[in-house]
């Protein structure tokens, strides 16, 4: 579904990432996890084109990233869902998540409304719909992200710390949506420094450091035995 091939993004003289080569399969829930500056951000802004990587090959369900011609499609076929949630505050949790379709996939806004209210439901939002982003808590609004990044029915949905903004007692409502999601097949590449989510919810687990993938294995392999030394100095950190 995702497939890098020697990737490499500069930032100047910096090298955020370090030719990298990576192949995410259809319904797949890769974990990317690793230090402050690893890259992790910029490996998937880089496979929605909100960063443009400098060598290497990125393609994303067929589509080649870096293609101009694509870039629109390559947007749409990747949801992305933020740490700072990104919703539009002059407009309704119901419009919030209506927009892209319309905008984007060309629905009229009944059409785009019924799909809403539909993923509103899913995350558990059904009495929120006519609220606005300010009017809701931090984990609610985080879903209302996720509902939007799936109205656009993308082939990948990308997450950037999205339980890092959050008070802690909200932290678990949006990661029981994303293991709902996990469950249900989508294909998902999630940053988070949440360890148990990566634990329960992970196909795979992928470790960066200084703009590489150092380690990669399912989670049970990855914690329990992890080889590389910056892999097991990260895990007595965090765990
Ligand atoms: P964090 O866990 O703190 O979010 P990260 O692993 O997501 O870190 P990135 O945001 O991908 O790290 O950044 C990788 C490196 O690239 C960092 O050293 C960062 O300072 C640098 N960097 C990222 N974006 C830019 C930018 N727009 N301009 C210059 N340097 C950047
Ligand atoms: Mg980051």
């Amino acid at each position: 579904m995702i497939s890098l091939r020697g990737v490499s993004k500069y930032f100047g003289h910096f090298r955020a990432l370090d030719d990298v080569t990576l192949d995410v399969m259809a319904g797949e829930t890769l974990v990317v996890i690793g230090p402050s500056g690893s890259g992790k951000s910029t490996l998937i802004r880089c496979i929605n084109r909100l960063e443009t990587h400098d060598a290497g090959d990125i393609v994303v369900d067929g589509f080649t990233v870096g293609d101009t011609r694509q870039l629109a499609t390559i947007r749409a076929e990747t949801g992305m869902v933020f740490q700072n949630f990104n919703l539009f505050p002059h407009m309704s949790v119901l419009r919030n998540v209506a927009l892209g379709p319309v905008r984007v996939r060309g629905l009229s806004w009944v059409e785009a409304e019924a799909r809403a209210r539909k993923l509103l439901v899913r995350v558990g939002l059904e009495a929120h719909v006519a609220k606005y982003p300010t009017q809701l808590s931090g984990g609610q609004q985080q879903r209302v992200g996720i509902a939007r990044a799936l109205a656009m029915e993308p082939k990948v949905l990308l997450f950037d710390e999205p339980t890092s903004a959050l008070d802690p007692e909200m932290v678990g409502e949006v990661l029981d949506v994303m293991q709902g999601l996990a469950r249900t097949g989508v294909t998902m590449v999630v940053v988070t420094h949440e360890m148990g989510f990566a634990r329960r919810v992970a196909d795979r687990i992928l470790f960066m450091c200084e703009g590489r993938i150092v380690e990669q294995g399912p989670p049970t392999t990855l914690f329990d035995t992890p080889q590389d030394p910056r892999l097991r100095g990260f895990l007595q950190a965090v765990l």
